[in-house]
Formats: C-alpha cells, structure tokens, sequence
C-alpha cells in the first residue's frame, strides 16, 4: 500500500457519466438530451456564425499572439462583457463601482465568488440555492468551506413556481445570507420568475437585507434578447443599490464558446469605496489559482461583443439558437398531445431557454435510456436542444411508452 492507497472513491459526476453512457450507447436511433449544450438541426455542436467571423479577423490581425493576459483578464473583454449584462447605459458603470474580474466560465466566476465571500463576507456563511438548482452549485459553495441551504422554487404539483414559498424562505433565512438567483432560463427547471414575481425577491432580498449573487449563464437563451433576459440583474442593480450585488456570468451557451472557458465575475458596489483594494484581493484569488485567465477565447469573445456586424450577427444567432429551441418544445408537446400521452405537457412549452423539466420520474427516465436510448437527467431534466426534426417524433413516441 502507498500513502494514498485509502482515498476512497466517489460517485462519477452523474451528467459526465451520462454522456459517457450515451457515447458508449451504439444504437443507432440513441438521442442526447443530457448535457446543457447547443445542438443545430441536424444535432451537430454548432459554431455561431458571428464566432467564425471573430476568429478570422483575428487570425488576419498581424498583432496577433499568444502573450498572457492581465491578471484580471482581456480589458477590453472585461468591460464589453459587464455592458451585456449591466446594459449599455449603466449607472454602476458610469460611477466606476464595478469590480470585473475574467474567469474561467461561469464556474470560475462562481468559485471566484465563493472565496470571495469566504474570505471577507463577514455576516453569513450560508448560501441559499433554488431547490432544485444546477447541481454543482452545492460543490463550488462547499469546497470553499461556504454552507448552503436551499429556498423554496418549483412546485411539483402545479409545475410553476412556488412563489409563497420562495418569498417565506427569504423572509426566515438570517438576515445577510447568501442568495443565488439565476439571472433567467432556470437550470434545472426552464422556470423563470415574472416581472413582477421578481420585484416582490428582490424587495423581499432587501428587506432583509441578504447578499444578492446572481448567476448569469443563459442571457439571450431565454428570449433571445440580451436585455431582456438581462431584466432581472438590471432592476437588481437598481433596487439594491445599497448592497453589493455580484454577477457570475459565462459566455459558454450564448457564445458557443463551452470548451474555451470564457466568463466574468462582476462585484456591484454601492459606491467606488475601496475598489482598488477588493480589487487587489480577487486579483490574488486568480494569481494564486491559474495566475490568469485563457486569451484566445477572451479576443473572440470581445469581437463579437464590440464589432458592430459581428455584434449584431451574434444577437441574430441568439435568436436562431432560442427560436429552433422554442420550435422543438412546441414539437415535442404536439407529438405528446397528438399520442393522447397521459398528463398535461404545457409546462414543455411554458419553459424556457436550454431546459425543460418535463415531470418524468426516476423510473420513466431510466426506461427512456434502456428500452429507447434517450438520455436525459434522473431529474427528468431535458436538454431540449437535443432536440429536433429528426428525432423529436421518436422522443415523443419513447415518452408515450415509459409515461403509460
Ligand atoms: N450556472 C448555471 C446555472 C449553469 O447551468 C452552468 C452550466 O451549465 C454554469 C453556471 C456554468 O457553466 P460554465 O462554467 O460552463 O460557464
């Protein structure tokens, strides 16, 4: 035996190790619905075109070079990306009370949050996630050392939102706890707060005067308008404007750009007071950890938000992504309908963005995977971009059978 002989083993990531399953699956009809990531109509990963672009103008640049980024990041991509999600207009912005930080994605960003508040958040430790959330949301709070505990989200037997409930639970958590909020396009449910649902949490958050922290992974998944989906951070910003609120953002969905890791952490603050020295200490989070962050990804990223032709190619590939999205869930509750499937499959429709949570349970889902070869989350949490004219019929008729 050697000294690391009694590690004992855990459970595989049950997402990766559903996609490994899918991967080793060699019938030929087998269909993905598991892992969040955009598919084309023939299934296919999909470059976004205005992607494409940016990598040509800057494969053409003569300047162009594999140097290391600033600790912070590509400045120019930290200040085109707190825009997309603060808004071109932004007060916090034109005050200088932002902090940004790029990240390693979205995670990135949330670990870097979560040391953040480890560190220097001095009146609660506990994190209050949606029940259900995306599930390594619990790992990425306590691996830092951070509790988490959860608030009150979907109702199973309505399928919408248990509002009351939600609002109970900020009302009784410790004042100055810790709350995630997903920005829009809910993961695991596709739920997402109304407008007005929203102003009664935030009020409800400042009230109580509880820590907002904002993730951000879906903008322009959910309508396919950036500012839309931005809606819920901006009146954030403006309702709590004497907190700090943080942002998590990744540009992994709404750029296509998964593997290369692109994101940002953003800090609000309610004023410039002792930027420089927040500042100074996320920088050391970062240089401790992977010294800086990734540049190839940072300089597509930064073209398609700041090139004009590029910028608007990308919000027209939002819309083509969300678009094909919202065709296959009108599709699949169709073909459900159309099957006389037993139960009611509007909740497919009324979701939003990558997800639906379509009500299977356990058992249905792993008949689905054994007896169809379709793969979707224990959860009943389908990828509905995985989804499409080829296979959407065949999903439906698989569900019809593990539903009866
Ligand atoms: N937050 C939520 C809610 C997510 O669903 C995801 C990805 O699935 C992320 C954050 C982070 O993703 P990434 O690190 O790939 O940007």
């Amino acid at each position: 035996p050697h000294v690391f002989s009694t590690i004992p083993e855990i459970p595989a990531d049950a997402l990766f190790a559903l996609k490994g399953r899918y991967t080793a699956d060699t019938r030929s009809q087998k269909v993905d619905l598991g892992i969040g990531a955009y598919r084309d109509a023939n299934g296919k990963p999909w470059v976004l075109p205005s992607v494409r672009e940016a990598e040509k103008l800057i494969h053409e640049d003569p300047e162009y070079n594999h140097e290391y980024l600033a600790i912070s990041g590509f400045a120019p991509f930290i200040g085109a990306s707190a825009k997309v999600i603060l808004g071109d207009e932004s007060k916090a912005i034109e005050e200088q009370r932002v902090v940004s930080l790029q990240t390693l994605s979205g995670t990135g960003a949330l670990h870097i949050a979560a040391r953040f508040i480890k560190k220097f958040y001095t009146q609660s430790q506990t994190v209050y996630l949606s029940q259900p959330t995306w599930g390594n949301h619990f790992q990425v709070f306590e691996t830092v050392g951070l509790k988490t505990a959860t608030y009150k989200y979907w109702d199973d037997a309505t399928k919408s939102l248990d509002i009351k409930g939600y609002l109970q639970d900020i009302e009784s958590a410790e004042p100055g706890s810790i709350f995630v909020l997903h920005s829009c396009a809910h993961n695991p449910t596709g739920l997402d707060p109304t407008r007005e649902q929203w102003v009664q949490i935030l009020e409800a958050i400042k009230r109580k005067g509880h820590l907002p922290l904002f993730d951000s992974a879906y903008q322009g998944f959910a309508s396919g308008d950036l500012k839309n989906d931005a809606w819920a951070v901006q009146r954030g910003v403006e309702l709590l404007n004497e907190t700090p609120i943080l942002i998590c953002q990744s540009f992994a969905k709404n750029v296509g750009m998964y593997g290369e890791r692109i994101g940002a952490f953003h800090l609000v603050l309610p004023s410039a007071e002792n930027k420089k020295a927040i500042t100074s200490q996320l920088q050391a989070f970062t240089r401790s950890e992977i010294s800086n962050p990734p540049s190839y990804g940072a300089k597509i990223v930064t073209k398609v938000l700041t090139v004009p032709a590029l910028r608007a190619q990308w919000e027209q590939d939002l819309v083509t992504m969300s678009q094909r999205i919202y065709k296959q869930r009108v599709a699949l509750r169709d073909a459900l309908v159309a099957l006389k499937t037993p139960g009611n499959w509007d909740h497919i429709v009324q979701q939003q963005g990558m997800f639906s949570f379509t009500g299977l349970t356990k058992a249905q889902v792993q008949r689905l995977e054994t007896e169809h070869a379709v793969y979707l989350a224990s959860s009943g949490r389908a990828s509905v971009a995985g989804l499409n004219d080829h296979n959407v019929s065949y999903v439906a008729k698989s569900i019809d059978e593990a539903v009866r």
